[in-house]
């Protein structure tokens, strides 16, 4: 794990998740581990199927059924999320963590003007309905909805996907989370909305201090707005540290694949962009050696028998790779 010295937030300690399906078992997540200091900000990227979102949900307790946690442990505020009862589980929802969704109307009932829905979710809170109603509008105002006070009686319907997304975030946030979790929330929005809610999120986090765990397969995105970024890979998090290392100096091989693909960073115009040579591996078999090296430029012998420990590539950086084994850096 990356140096910290002060306790994180959220402490995720060598988590496995299984998803039951007809063809067996999906082993979405393997022996995760992950920090979130508190008052920052941490992206977990990856290309799709690579067990984010999973992730990102079995922190907030919102798992189908067909989901088994198989082993590991989720530490929030010094308590384990797994062992706590469905119903202390659910009176930390909206209190101490909160989410944000790709789709607004996840979170938002369709049936039910603003106004209710943003009273109603401060109900942790000892304050009267009128006061809740002006917190409500301020914090409209704040994620920038004109005319806050006659259009919290609206209902979602009557506002844009940009518009409900910033109604989200302010509902999000009116609890003052210690945690929030956000799901790609921008990935459905065009790109200069999606910087707007950026630099909004980023100001909010700030303005509050709480911690954001941020989803995203936007590296640019992560790159603007994140303290910290794991990397994951086929259900694994391959790499983690700040993010000025790890896109400055990647230390694993997928990391730098991935860098390279980003359009982002991509000087010359182009009809092709890049992508990874090979594909994501099925998650059904249990896995021997690193999980990348059917696809890895550099795989050795090592790594189809062995599975590659943590290394220290940097003071804030580790990565699970034999070569940083052979560079002669050390186990973290
Ligand atoms: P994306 O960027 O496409 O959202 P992701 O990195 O968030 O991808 P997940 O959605 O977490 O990936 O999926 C991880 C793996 O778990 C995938 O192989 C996916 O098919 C599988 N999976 C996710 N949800 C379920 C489910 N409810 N039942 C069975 N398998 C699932
Ligand atoms: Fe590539 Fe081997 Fe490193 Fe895996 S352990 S990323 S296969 S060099």
């Amino acid at each position: 794990m990356p140096h910290m010295s002060a306790r994180p937030l959220l402490e995720v300690r060598n988590l496995g998740l299984d998803f039951g399906s007809p063809r067996g078992r999906v082993h979405a997540l393997r022996n995760v581990s992950l920090d979130v200091p508190a008052g920052q900000v941490v992206g977990i990227v990856g290309e799709s199927g690579s067990g984010k979102s999973t992730l990102a949900y079995t922190v907030m307790g919102l798992l189908p059924e067909n989901a088994q946690v198989t082993a590991g442990s989720i530490i929030f505020e010094r308590r384990d999320l797994l062992t706590l009862t469905a119903q202390t589980r659910r009176s930390l929802m909206g209190d101490r963590l909160s989410m944000i969704f790709q789709d607004p109307m996840t979170a938002l009932n369709p049936v039910r003007n603003i106004e209710s829905q943003m009273i109603d979710i401060q109900h942790h809170e000892q304050r009267g309905r009128s006061e809740k109603r002006d917190r409500a509008v301020d914090m409209l105002k704040r994620v920038g909805i004109p005319d806050p006070q006659s259009r919290i009686g609206n209902y979602p319907h009557q506002f844009s996907g940009g518009m409900r997304q910033r109604i989200c975030i302010a509902m999000a946030l009116l609890v003052k989370p210690a945690l929030l979790i956000a799901d790609e929330p921008t990935t459905a929005l065009d790109a200069t909305l999606e910087v707007q809610i950026i630099h909004l999120l980023k100001d909010l986090q700030r303005e509050i201090g709480c911690s954001i765990l941020f989803v995203s397969h936007h590296l640019g995105v992560v790159a603007e707005l994140c303290d910290h970024v794991a990397v994951m890979y086929a259900g694994e998090v391959v790499e983690q540290g700040a993010v000025r290392d790890i896109f400055h100096s990647p230390g694993h091989p997928y990391t730098r694949a991935l860098l390279e693909c980003d359009p982002g960073r991509i000087k010359q115009r182009t009809r092709n962009l890049p992508t990874i040579p090979g594909e994501v591996p099925s998650l059904l078999a249990s896995k021997k050696g690193c999980i990348f090296h059917p696809r890895c430029p550099h795989a050795f012998d090592r790594c189809v028998h062995e599975t590659p420990g943590e290394y220290r590539v940097a003071a804030d950086q580790v990565a699970r790779c034999h070569l940083l084994d052979r560079a002669g850096m050390v186990a973290a």
